[in-house]
């Protein structure tokens, strides 16, 4: 048998379930922030067919509207 002193088993066992919880914490804080859009570099369109708004990039100058599937172009690009 193990022999521990009670504090030392006492530390185990508040220390343990408190770093169980930071590490459960962290990855679901980290597979969130994956999961997000990044909006950067995206603008928000609306279809001139079916009136769908949609996000598409910023450099697309024909994209596909996502419920109709026609494809737009953008009139008033200023460059
Ligand atoms: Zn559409």
């Amino acid at each position: 048998m193990i022999r521990v002193d009670v504090t030392t088993f006492f530390f185990i066992m508040v220390t343990l379930p408190v770093v169980f919880i930071v590490i459960s914490w962290l990855y679901v804080e980290y597979k969130h922030k994956t999961k997000e859009s990044k909006p950067e570099g995206q603008v928000i369109s609306r279809c001139d067919i079916c009136q769908f708004p949609f996000m598409h990039d910023k450099d697309e100058e024909i994209f596909k509207c996502p419920r109709c599937g026609s494809y737009l172009e953008i009139k008033d690009k200023k460059s």
